[in-house]
């Protein structure tokens, strides 16, 4: 039986200090009704809790952690980096290097500019297409993730196009008017919509690979139609990749499906697990961008000297490696086709999805393609299976509609005791 009596303490203190106990919502383990464990502390494949319970981590800190916990280089690069100042607030070498870094592996970014956050790097990014175009309405997709930026945190009604509603409270309807939300993977919808309004379209927003209602799968012929459309009618295509961004593919989502957007948004493993993103793209949208041009954007922070010793090691150490990443997708499909087979001699019905190195499990018996799919895949079952999963000492995010990611640190043994614990937890749902 997991003992949690110092999480539920902690918890409980937490709860008095900040909203729901917790700096970012999903971490209160709300969805699956229990108490979230503190982490202590994390190294390679495995996070400890204050309760000295050790868990196989498929979270990664929500992605950035592809190289493993507290991997001795980038440890090492950062101890130096800190014994050097850790601000200045004005330029350095570290940044140029990771930009040429991020440059080469991103051929399609032609410049960019770092930032703190994902949600700083896709609202950015919009500025520029809206500044680039002198149009206000954008696109984006139901269940597609991009930060908490006003006019992105908009959803809309199921089916048919509409003009969106606010998602949350604050947010002005007159910013969530100028976005219109469509299901993903319906290229009739978006060619409807870009037929009928497409000229007055600043830019088109998508995850190429969705991660944020569970991880859905793209249909070639969407992102294509994306392309074609956004193409003929003078708007941008922003392909945000802060989440499938080398994991995909060591050259992202738009090298694996062949579609080059006109920017694209970076973040996650760009820190190597501190706070960094970038927005980039042809150089003619970037030269828009303040001081070179008009369209104002800046940071404090931005560019800092320890998130960019993090990120450059963490890409080296992915890069340097040809065969890294395509380790990390075979141990990922080891452990994929593990699941359904436990599913299957369970009797549960399960939809398995992998990306590369990420993957997530519906409940259901259909193919989840877009976010009423995944909306309609059970709940209460997934709870019971991240229950019993974390009893056994697998640590995976708490909700079906978040992705799971492995990282170049799992072993063999780490994919065959997850492989295991997950048909202890099917038996546990199909009881
Ligand atoms: N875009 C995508 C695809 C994401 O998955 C996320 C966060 O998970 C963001 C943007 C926002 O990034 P951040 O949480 O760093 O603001």
């Amino acid at each position: 039986m997991l003992t949690l009596t110092h999480s539920q303490a902690a918890f409980k203190d937490a709860q008095s200090l900040m909203p729901g106990g917790v700096n970012s919502p999903v971490r209160s383990y709300g969805r699956v009704r229990c108490t979230p464990p503190f982490i202590a502390s994390a190294k390679g494949s495995s996070i400890t809790d204050i309760d000295g319970n050790t868990y196989i981590d498929y979270v990664g800190s929500w992605g950035p952690m592809i190289a493993g916990h507290a991997h001795p280089r980038v440890v090492k690069a950062l101890q130096e980096a800190a014994a050097r100042g850790t601000s200045y607030g004005a330029p350095t070498l570290l940044e140029s290097e990771i930009a040429r870094l991020i440059k080469s592996i991103y051929p399609s970014i032609e410049k960019l500019r770092m930032v703190n956050s994902g949600t700083e790097a896709t609202m950015s990014a919009l500025r520029v297409a809206r500044g680039f175009t002198g149009r206000d309405k954008i696109i984006k997709f139901q269940g597609c993730y991009h930060g908490h930026a006003d006019s992105l945190l908009v959803s809309a009604g199921s089916g048919a196009a509409t003009f969106g509603q606010p998602d949350s409270p604050g947010v002005p309807a007159a910013t969530a008017a100028d976005t219109i939300t469509l299901p993903y993977n319906d290229s009739k919808s978006f060619n409807r919509i870009m037929d009928g309004f497409g000229n007055d379209i600043a830019a088109v927003i998508v995850e190429p690979v969705a991660g944020n209602m569970g991880l859905v799968l793209p249909e070639e012929s969407f992102l294509q139609a994306l392309r074609s459309q956004t193409q003929a009618h003078g708007a941008i295509l922003i392909f945000d990749e802060v989440m499938c961004g080398f994991r995909t593919a060591l050259h992202g989502a738009q090298a694996y499906y062949g579609i080059t957007p006109d920017m694209t948004c970076l973040g996650k493993i760009i820190g190597g697990g501190l706070p960094a993103a970038a927005y980039g793209g042809k150089a003619y949208l970037m030269d828009c961008v303040s001081p070179a041009g008009p369209i104002y954007q800046a940071g404090t922070l931005s560019g800092n000297p320890l998130a960019m010793t993090a990120g450059i090691e963490t890409l080296r150490i992915i890069t340097e490696d040809p065969s890294y990443t395509v380790r990390v997708t075979a141990h990922t499909t080891t452990l994929t086709e593990g699941l359904r087979q436990k599913a299957a001699e369970a009797g549960v019905a399960v939809c398995v999805h992998q990306s590369g190195s990420m993957f997530s499990l519906f409940f259901t018996d259909k193919d989840v393609k877009n976010f009423a799919d995944s909306s309609a895949a059970d709940q209460d079952a997934f709870a019971v299976y991240f229950q019993s999963m974390l009893e056994q000492g697998i640590y995976l995010p708490p909700s079906q509609f978040e992705t799971c990611f492995v990282s170049g640190a799992h072993t063999d043994d780490d994919i065959r005791r997850t492989i295991e614990a997950a048909g202890t937890a099917f038996a546990a749902v199909a009881s």
